[in-house]
């Protein structure tokens, strides 16, 4: 049957595109962070939406489940197949064209395996800004965004990448053709279908295209890092500056004093902005369409009202594109802080923002009940409610060691996150790496819900199996 099911799909993508060895098949099979390597009866390359189309077909036929896969990006095991080896892995990597833009409608269509930044690029030929952005942005695909519905930096100005698509192309799990491919912001004809397959993590079919929305090019944007003494006084600061410099807040970032220790030890050249510590840190950045003035005087505005008002203690505004690139540099590198310090268990929670710095404080004390000594790595999207909260070894215990306390931590984080109203995953999805975690903590009649959905749409169960449900 195997043998069949292959010449089957070697006929409709061609036997070059169709990959069974292993050597050739490893690159697919690993998940980003090297935690897990799956089997799978072939890697699958199809570069048109009809051999898409035939392949899952063709798999519908045979009963063989699909892992769709972009750029293998994604953290929480969603891309790569379970190590049964029953799967096949469809790379969209190959649809990867840019395919309209249109200026007045505000809108570019893209295939599914577009990289992010290529899309970022195309929009600033025209002109015009694609503002999904986020670290992984020179690998991660359109697809693989929008089916985790990636946040990233850009969101308390812009949305996700569910409020930043219009329309979208779909393979059923029975081969057939949507076309969704619609450029309109009002559509009330029915059922979001378009949303349920955005978040869906390839569990209802496979996006194949994408019309997604474009907005002017900021004229400046400006940069400042701010220091305070908790993460009360961060979100005071945020009221503030939110009131006082409206939508061109694009983004606000927190990080504490921990996360900048771990960068300092691990990236000494990168810059100490303040001669001594502070609790914590926000990273701000405001754009204007106006100038680079406007940008400079709105920020600075709401950090001499923060000074005087005892919010902030103090606070560097970046004078060149330069000095703001190595702010960012200081939030981008706490991850790669981390993972030079070795192994720590990870969280992507979200709250009501209000709700932060309670949150904060009840499961910091809680873990130092449980584990005395462990260290909290606690940073994130606070103006997104979105915090990634982290926790590493006390001193002396080695990253690996640690790795055995993973259920007691989760359960201590996750149970706070449900008594404070929030979510267990704020941006990377569930996977199969949080599957538990969401029976334990989802609503069960939403549950339920979502198992119909998953029933109704893919009744043969061949669409990214053991994944969210
Ligand atoms: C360094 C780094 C930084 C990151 N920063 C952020 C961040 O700031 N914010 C954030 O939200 N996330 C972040 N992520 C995780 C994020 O989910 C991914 O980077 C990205 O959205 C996944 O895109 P991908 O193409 O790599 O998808 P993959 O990893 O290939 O796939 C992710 C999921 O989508 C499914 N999928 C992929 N393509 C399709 C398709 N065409 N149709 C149907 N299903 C599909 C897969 O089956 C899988 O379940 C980061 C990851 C890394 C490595």
């Amino acid at each position: 049957m195997t043998e069949d099911f292959l010449g089957r799909c070697r006929a409709i993508v061609g036997a070059a595109s169709v990959l069974t060895a292993d050597a050739e098949m490893a690159p697919y099979l690993t998940d980003w962070r090297g935690r897990f390597t799956g089997r799978a009866r072939a890697v699958l390359l199809p570069a048109t939406l009809e051999q898409v189309a035939q392949l899952v077909a063709a798999c519908a036929g045979a009963r063989v489940p699909i892992v769709p896969q972009g750029g293998r990006t994604g953290l929480v095991l969603g891309s790569v197949p379970d190590a049964s080896g029953a799967a096949v892995v469809l790379s969209m990597r190959r649809l990867n064209r840019i395919l309209d833009i249109d200026t007045v409608n505000r809108t570019i269509t893209v295939e599914a395996g577009a990289i992010l930044q290529q899309i970022q690029d195309a929009a600033a030929q025209a002109g015009l800004l694609f503002p999904l952005s986020l670290a992984a942005e020179g690998s991660c695909t359109i697809g693989g965004n929008l089916s985790t519905n990636a946040g990233g930096t850009a969101v308390l100005r812009y949305g996700n990448t569910r409020d930043l698509c219009l329309g979208l192309q779909v393979v059923t799990p029975a081969g057939e053709v949507w076309d969704g491919l619609r450029g309109l912001r009002k559509d009330n004809t029915g059922y979001a279908l378009r949303d349920l397959f955005i978040g869906a993590e390839g569990t209802l079919g496979v996006i194949t295209a994408a019309v997604l929305k474009l907005y002017p090019q900021p004229k400046a944007s400006t940069t400042a890092l701010v220091a305070m003494d908790s993460p009360e006084s961060a979100l005071a600061l945020l009221s503030l500056v939110q009131d006082g410099c409206g939508s061109s807040l694009t983004a606000y970032e927190l990080m504490s004093d921990f996360c900048l220790r771990l960068v300092g030890e691990h990236f000494p050249h990168l810059p100490r902005p303040f001669a001594r510590s502070h609790a914590q840190y926000a990273l701000l950045e405001v754009s204007s369409s106006e100038s680079e003035a406007h940008a400079v005087g709105l920020l600075e505005g709401a950090i001499e009202a923060a000074l005087e008002g005892g919010l902030a203690d103090d606070a560097v505004v970046a004078t060149s594109i330069a000095q703001s690139t190595s702010l960012w540099q200081l939030r981008e590198h706490i991850p790669l802080a981390q993972a030079s310090a070795g192994k720590n268990i990870k969280h992507d929670v979200s709250l009501p923002i209000s709700q932060i710095a309670a949150f904060i404080a009840a499961t910091d004390a809680a873990l130092a009940a449980a584990f005395p000594g462990c260290q909290v790595v606690c940073f994130g999207h606070l103006g997104d409610g979105n915090l990634h909260y982290n926790v590493a070894p006390m001193a002396g215990v080695a990253h690996e060691d640690f790795l055995v306390n993973q259920a007691a931590i989760n359960r201590i984080v996750h149970d706070k996150v449900a008594a404070f109203d929030g979510s267990i995953s704020a941006e990377h999805g569930i996977g199969a790496l949080k599957r538990d975690e969401l029976q334990r903590y989802k609503d069960p009649v939403e549950l339920n819900m979502m198992r119909a959905i998953k029933g109704a749409l893919d009744p043969l169960g061949i669409m990214n199996p053991g994944k969210i449900l």
